[in-house]
């Protein structure tokens, strides 16, 4: 199989232009008549719902909450990025570009990550008009602050609420889609399986979570905007329910798993208390801005108090190393340092896994009432959680997995090789690399809503116009229900006596250690080993009550829990057949003399997409080699 990325045309900055000058057409007549499947109401599927709704098509969209506004989106804090270049400080379009692909560790595809630049303009236009509240200047202009990985500041931001009232926005013009009739929004429902006819995606097998029922849509095009599946290593920022079924089973369908091992780990979270936490807090990366992170120069003063430990005690790590960025270096660097003097027995709080972000010269320079106004709400978070005030204390971070940058491959046009199926914002693979920069996600989900699905989906069903959407009783919807009850009720008659949650916190922290901060051969090997195990066990041993006739959220949980036991693997056959060290993904066996990532360019310039080849066979490898033409292969320095 060889893979096309269907890239336009012409030069970077002309392609997203070209493109849509000679995109198919389809007039409002004959969208009438398409039915589009969105499944996920987070700011990716909200903003595909409601822009394709707007434009005539009828549209479908499920989510598994009770309501789109609690997608896992709401819970972005930091900021979104554009380049709008309010402050005057040199940004372009190209340099976002140019950031975003170093920040990926030139593991991205160029013309990808070049319309994405290009559209975060629009995306900033468009929700200031749907009324998004985004932080003003004294004039009335939009504020901006800076991100990590980033010299100028281009992150827009609604205090700590940027995704919630990003959510709202796109909620509201949902819901006008719904109450005029063109969306049917279908919450409490969730996808189990994707149905193919004649090889493209036409239809998609749903469970309704509140009457057990089992039912098939059939659409000429179905979206997946599904999130991201950062909940398999158990402990992460990440909402409970996030979850990689609905990738996963397309997978098993045919659709290409791109880069799985890329997960993101965020350096800002507020470390783990205890072996029986559920989720991990994140703490703004915004809060880099102002606060300085250290740990002490001696493993002996790391029981001291915070207050007592002297200027010249300390170990300001990341401005030491990385002077030209500072604390505001990119996540996979401020991870990677935390851990490292972590490792050296320098880290602070319980467990010594935990570092200082120190806000006490912030508050001398500018005073409690700014930093107040700028992460309030932060401090109060950190306040309900830990017991401790920051405005007295510095508070304690530690990395967490936050964010997958691995996901269904996509073509320019975001479909996957499946005709039809289309993926958007964190479940699929496209625009990050290896790493992601902050802002940047929320950045990535409204531009594929909002600006390019509505030409890319358009393209294609121009293609399907005249095609009899298949009706619900062909033969591959019964087969696909089929499927799909019969493994639910493998689940229910499992009967045992060992709670789900014990399996997901194996596995957990299995890929923790050995698939997580750092990775070396000798571990992935020994997880490859293991999963298997804990598989075995959780198909023969899994505790899950009550029926499939109703509300049974233990059999979402374990239904969720057994695709993540088959997806660990995958993520661990990626990470193995990486021989080299790139964004996220470090490892040991490939870094510098001075403990930095080593890449190599040569051997491993390609996205990695997995073809299922079968249950307990190794996936198949597929290769999209990334080409550079507007920039140059250039070591990954911020110091
Ligand atoms: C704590 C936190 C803070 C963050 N802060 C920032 C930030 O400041 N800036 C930034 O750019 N990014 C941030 N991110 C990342 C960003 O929030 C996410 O990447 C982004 O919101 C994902 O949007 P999405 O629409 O792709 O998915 P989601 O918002 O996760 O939505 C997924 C949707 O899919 C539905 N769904 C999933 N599976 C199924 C299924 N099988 N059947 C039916 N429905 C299904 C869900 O119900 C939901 O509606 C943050 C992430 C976290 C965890």
């Amino acid at each position: 199989m060889t893979l096309d990325a269907k890239i336009p045309g012409g030069p970077l900055g002309k392609k997203w232009a070209l493109f849509k000058d000679t995109a198919g057409l389809i007039s409002p007549a004959n969208k009438r008549k398409f039915k589009i499947l969105v499944v996920g109401s987070g700011l990716a599927g909200a903003s595909a719902a409601a822009t394709l709704g707007e434009q005539g098509y009828q549209v479908r969209c499920f989510c598994y909450q009770d309501s789109p506004r609690r997608a896992h989106s709401i819970a972005a804090q930091g900021g979104i990025n554009a380049a709008k270049n309010y402050q005057n400080d040199g940004d372009s379009v190209f340099r976002l570009f140019y950031d975003t692909i170093k920040g990926g560790d030139f593991r991205s595809r160029e013309a990808n990550v070049y319309r994405l630049a290009e559209v975060s303009t629009f995306i900033i236009d468009q929700c200031v008009a749907q009324g998004v509240p985004f932080a003003r200047e004294y004039s009335g202009l939009l504020a901006n602050r800076s991100f990590g990985g980033a010299q100028v500041s281009r992150t827009f931001y609604a205090r700590g609420q940027t995704g919630q009232q990003l959510l709202l926005g796109a909620y509201q013009a949902l819901q006008r889609q719904v109450a005029l009739g063109q969306v049917e929004m279908l919450p409490r429902t969730e996808m189990l399986d994707l149905i193919l006819v004649h090889g493209h995606a036409k239809g998609i097998v749903v469970r309704n979570l509140v009457t057990g029922r089992v039912d098939s849509h059939a659409a000429d095009a179905v979206l997946l905007c599904t999130g991201g599946y950062s909940n398999i290593f158990y402990l992460s920022t990440n909402a409970k329910g996030c979850n990689v079924t609905a990738t996963y089973r397309a997978y098993k369908q045919g659709a290409l798993f791109a880069n799985p091992c890329y997960t993101q780990i965020h350096p800002t979270c507020i470390p783990a208390s205890g072996d029986y936490q559920s989720k991990l807090t994140l703490m703004s990366e915004s809060l880099r801005n102002d606060g300085r992170v250290w740990v002490p120069k001696r493993k002996e003063d790391c029981f001291r108090p915070p207050r007592g430990i002297s200027e010249v005690e300390r170990d300001y790590y990341l401005e030491r190393k990385y002077p030209g960025y500072g604390n505001l270096a990119p996540r996979d660097i401020a991870s990677r340092s935390a851990k490292e003097v972590c490792d050296e027995e320098r880290g602070i709080g319980p467990g010594g896994r935990g570092v200082y972000l120190d806000f006490s010269d912030a508050l001398r320079r500018l005073g409690r009432p700014i930093i107040e106004e700028r992460y309030g709400n932060l401090f109060k978070i950190y306040n309900n959680i830990t017991g401790e005030d920051a405005y007295e204390l510095p508070m304690r971070i530690y990395p967490a997995v936050h964010y997958t940058m691995g996901g269904l491959w996509v073509d320019y046009n975001l479909m996957s090789n499946i005709p039809g199926l289309y993926v958007l914002g964190e479940a699929n693979f496209s625009d990050h690399g290896a790493n992601r920069l902050g802002a940047s996600a929320l950045m990535q989900g409204l531009a594929d809503g909002y600006f390019i699905i509505p030409y890319t989906l358009t393209d294609y069903l121009v293609t399907q116009l005249g095609v009899q959407r298949p009706s619900s009783d062909h033969p591959a919807f019964r087969s696909a229900e089929h499927r799909v009850g019969t493994r639910t009720a493998q689940l229910l008659s499992i009967r045992g006596n060992r709670s789900t949650d014990s399996f997901h916190r194996e596995l957990g922290l299995l890929l923790w250690n050995n698939c997580g901060m750092s990775r070396s051969r000798e571990g992935l090997q020994r997880a490859l080993e293991e999963i298997p195990k804990i598989r075995e066990e959780f198909w023969r041993n899994a505790s899950i009550p009550g029926t499939g006739e109703g509300l049974n959220q233990s059999l979402e949980k374990a239904g969720r829990i057994a695709d993540f036991l088959e997806f660990g693997e995958l993520l661990c056959y990626d990470a193995l057949h990486r021989e080299e060290s790139c964004g996220g993904h470090f490892r040991i066996e490939h870094q510098t003399d001075e403990g930095e990532a080593l890449r190599d360019d040569e051997n491993y310039a390609y996205v990695a997409a997995w073809k299922f080849d079968g249950e307990h066979v190794a996936p198949s490898l597929i290769k999209e080699h990334l080409v550079y033409e507007s920039v140059q292969f250039a070591t990954r320095s911020y110091k």
